[in-house]
């Protein structure tokens, strides 16, 4: 079984008007909304691949009633602790080929929380095979708090997709994931500085000693494809120029593809693949989370894995 990780998710509703007008009323009839955050468009994909997964993470109020009903929807086995704050709302109006955000923040946990969700978190990973861990933490959370479910599941492999401060106290935690996925603006913020798509200096930067005692760093680079390091091997992964629809939730696409190719054992370049196969797939498709796996060969064939 694959355990998702979602600490801070969402009802993602996006608003697609022809003009955006301020200060007046703005009427949508095509009102789209879904259960979102990074953790939960991991698990949409799983579910797609046909694995066996299990989401978890936090969830209170209403709105976090209505994430339960969306995933029992989709047939999607679920265990999250509640919380007392509220499930947020992160809204997207899509106008005049633009999009604006309005991200609520979202409830803020208490350490009385954290610490019940420890608890079940620990439980929840005996049963998993691998556990996929997702987004941002929710407010009130120490900022080592990746580190600390790290440590309470230590003899299980984890992926884990986070950025920023989340990240670099991983970075420094004793527990290491198994695998990072950062995209190059996260890998040049952890880096400091600007990261080139030149391959000496992408091999450099995953030398760090920061990154010490990671089995895997994929770097996702978009439409260049991904770049990564297996223990001492590196590879170029080139991709096919493709139509892009939307690539919101190509990276998460990509950890679903990753996280199912490790736990089925495949071979580097298998699982390479097919994290780009999905992150490709999910960035032809209007919805975040959806892929079409009928095309998934096509792209797969047209994929170049080599060693550097
Ligand atoms: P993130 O969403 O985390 O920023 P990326 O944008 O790097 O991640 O996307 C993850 C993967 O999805 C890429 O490595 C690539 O395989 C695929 N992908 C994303 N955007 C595109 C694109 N514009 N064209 C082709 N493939 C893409």
């Amino acid at each position: 079984m694959i355990l998702t990780i979602t600490m801070n998710p969402s009802i993602d509703i996006s608003y697609p008007l022809a003009t955006f007008q301020l200060d007046t009323v703005n009427r949508v009839t095509n009102v789209r909304k879904t259960a979102g955050g990074k953790g939960l468009n991991v698990t949409r994909i799983l579910k797609q691949l046909d694995t066996e997964v299990v989401a978890s993470g936090l969830i209170g109020g209403f709105l976090g009633e209505e994430i339960k009903k969306d995933l029992d929807e989709n047939q999607i086995p679920h265990d999250f602790q509640p919380i007392s704050g509220e499930t947020r709302n992160c809204i997207a109006v899509l106008h005049e080929g633009k999009q604006t955000e309005i991200l609520e923040s979202g409830p803020v946990i208490s350490p009385k929380e954290a610490t019940q969700f420890l608890q079940h978190f620990q439980q929840l990973a005996k049963k998993a095979d691998i556990l996929s861990i997702s987004g941002s933490l929710p407010a009130g959370l120490p900022v080592d708090f990746y580190s600390q479910m790290l440590t309470v599941c230590k003899e299980k492999p984890v992926i884990l997709d986070c950025s920023g401060d989340a990240l670099k106290a991983v970075l420094k935690g004793k527990v290491k994931p198994k695998l990072i996925k950062p995209n190059t603006e996260e890998l040049a913020d952890l880096l400091g500085g600007k990261v080139s798509s030149n391959l000496d200096e992408l091999m450099a930067a995953l030398k760090e000693p920061l990154f010490e005692g990671i089995e895997w760093i994929v770097v996702s680079m978009g439409a260049q494809g991904a770049f990564a390091k297996h223990f001492d091997t590196f590879y170029r992964v080139t991709i096919p120029k493709i139509e892009v629809v939307n690539p919101v939730g190509s990276g998460d696409a990509t950890v679903a593809g990753l996280t199912a190719a490790i736990e089925a054992g495949l071979s580097d370049e298998a699982i390479l693949t097919q994290g780009n196969v999905l992150g490709m797939l999910n960035a032809q498709e209007a919805t975040t989370g959806r892929v079409a796996l009928a095309h998934y060969q096509k792209l797969a064939d047209k994929i170049q894995v080599e060693k550097v």
